[in-house]
């Protein structure tokens, strides 16, 4: 039998050990799993799934098996408990040793960790994978700007890890205070999320270092599942320890090879907390071919954003990344925008508001001809184009509201 389905099928098999997938995949049988179709029959799991199983539900071994917790934050109400096994711990410091690996770190690095300690995945992954390289680890954690520029300066920190607005922040700081000369950086590793490439050059090179994409999520480990190389070509998966699917969001099919689609997960060797067929919500496309940089393990796309912001209109579907990405290209135009999707006389109408330091009036409306004929040629979608002054579209925390579906 084929290795990938033998090792599902094992995880499978862990997974039933307990209550969660017990009641999930009842009236399952692993042995009745033939081929990766059947595989592909069985339910997602869904991170509402995940919450109904709190606090211990998705617990596969005995209690003196788990050593810690970690859980996702929960934006909204319940959060989600993963429970961890010694091995668990282990595989994961080994995967993401071999992401600073990846991003050409050694045992002489000195990195300065950012990201938050606690319940939360981020600080701790990224020390133990330090620790198990033989680098000197700086457990920083997040906030206080004037202690995280003196410890870079006087401990000397070669590699910034960080999420990329602490990243921004903090190349900013370093630059307003003329310290760069005494900055010893040379890589960044840094939290992957929805990022334009605008942002991506200043913090690379207000910071004067190589920045690498890093990739994970509480559920499955945590961050270091996955990491950009210098091909910066996407970004390498480890997939001895994970499978991974892209599907279509809307109708769960499974997307072939370089279609843009969402994420799904199944672990393969987590003992504390298995999952199978884990929606991550990401959306990317797996990237074909080899990657230059020499190493076989797959690749995914940068992520281009969430699913749940993806919509269809008029037959072409529409990721608010693309957009971002176009926008940034025109110039004249910010990088803040508005969709409104209408329903009108039978047709679907999208209207596109953008903000722009140029007059209304005649350049506004130039600019107005120019940016629907680009969304046009790129996105495939004719939209109206409205241009408004800066500052006139609502600010708000959260990114995923720059689209407004009013259809239904
Ligand atoms: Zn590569």
């Amino acid at each position: 039998m084929d290795n990938t389905l033998s090792g599902i099928k094992n995880a499978i098999r862990h997974a039933m050990n307990g209550a969660f997938y017990k009641e999930r995949f009842k009236g399952i049988d692993a042995e009745d799993i033939a081929s990766m179709e059947d595989f592909q029959k069985l339910p997602f799991t869904d991170k509402e799934d995940l919450r109904g199983a709190y606090p211990l539900g998705l617990q596969a071994v005995p209690d003196e098996e788990i050593v810690r917790i970690h859980s996702s934050s929960g934006t909204t109400g319940t959060p989600v408990i993963i429970p961890y096994t010694r091995t668990d711990v282990q595989d994961w410091a080994v995967m993401f040793k071999r992401c600073y690996e990846t991003a050409g770190l050694t045992n002489l690095d000195r990195i300065h960790i950012t990201p938050g300690y606690g319940l939360w995945t981020a600080g701790i992954g990224f020390q133990a994978g330090a620790e198990l390289l033989g680098a000197m680890a700086l457990p920083m954690g997040p906030g206080n700007t004037d202690k995280q520029i003196k410890i870079m300066i006087d401990l000397k920190s070669t590699v910034l890890c960080a999420t990329s607005s602490y990243a921004l922040l903090l190349a900013e700081e370093i630059e307003k205070r003329g310290v760069r000369d005494k900055i010893h950086l040379r890589a960044g590793v840094i939290g992957s999320e929805r990022w334009g490439e605008k942002m991506r050059k200043r913090i690379a090179g207000e910071l004067g270092v190589k920045l690498y994409d890093i990739y994970g999520l509480t559920e499955i480990y945590g961050p270091g599942i996955g990491i950009s190389c210098d091909c910066e070509r996407g970004m390498h998966m480890w997939t001895d320890y994970f499978y991974f699917e892209i599907i279509d969001p809307k109708t769960g099919e499974l997307l072939p090879e370089g279609e843009i689609g969402e994420l799904v997960i199944t672990t393969l060797r987590k003992e504390g907390a298995p999952l199978i067929r884990y929606r991550t919500h990401d959306l990317t496309r797996a990237l074909p071919g080899k990657c230059e940089c020499g190493l076989d393990y797959p690749r995914i796309d940068t992520l281009i954003g969430r699913s749940d912001d993806m919509v269809k209109v008029r037959g072409v579907i529409l990721f608010p990344g693309k957009v971002d990405e176009l926008l940034a290209t025109i110039d004249g135009v910010s990088s803040e925008y508005q969709i409104m999707i209408d329903h009108l006389n039978g047709r679907d109408i999208l209207t596109l508001f953008f903000e722009t330091q140029l007059e209304m009036g005649e350049p506004a409306a130039a600019l107005e001809k120019q940016v629907a004929s680009e969304f046009k040629d790129r996105i495939g979608l004719t939209p109206k184009a409205k241009a408004v002054g800066i500052g006139e579209l609502p600010r708000s925390e959260k990114k995923s509201t720059r689209v407004f579906d009013n259809r239904y």
